[in-house]
């Protein structure tokens, strides 16, 4: 999609400081971090949120979650700890219409809705 921002960082059109690249996946550094390891990986595909995705969509879920769990391992917050954070919609605070997991850690994140 074209007026899409997360399309255009797939495209290159506009930068990013990529972590993780597949053929369905892309993963990149957040320009606005919310902890000292703050990752957006988000599928090619562009689905707009989470009640968008369908079974068509399994494989590249799952590529998803294998991604996250790579990038945590290279990040070094496996076994300290991370959150993942899928927001949908109005009430969520989602500001980009393209499904995106921000992966935090780095420090103590403390309680989710603090
Ligand atoms: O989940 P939500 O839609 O609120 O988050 C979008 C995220 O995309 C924000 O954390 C924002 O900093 C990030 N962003 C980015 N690079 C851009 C535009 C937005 O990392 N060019």
């Amino acid at each position: 999609m074209s007026n899409c921002i997360f399309c255009q960082i797939i495209e290159g059109t506009i930068p990013s400081q990529k972590v993780y690249e597949t053929d369905t996946v892309l993963a990149f550094r957040d320009i606005q971090p919310a902890a000292p390891v703050h990752i957006l990986i988000i599928p090619k595909k562009h689905i707009p949120t989470m009640n968008d995705v369908g079974p068509e969509d399994d494989q590249t879920m799952a590529d998803l979650f294998a991604a996250a769990r790579q990038i945590a391992k290279e990040e070094g917050v496996a076994e300290s700890g991370y959150r993942l954070i899928n927001n949908v919609n109005k009430d969520s605070g989602q500001v980009v219409f393209h499904l995106h997991f921000h992966l935090l850690g780095g420090k103590p994140l403390g309680p989710l809705l603090a």
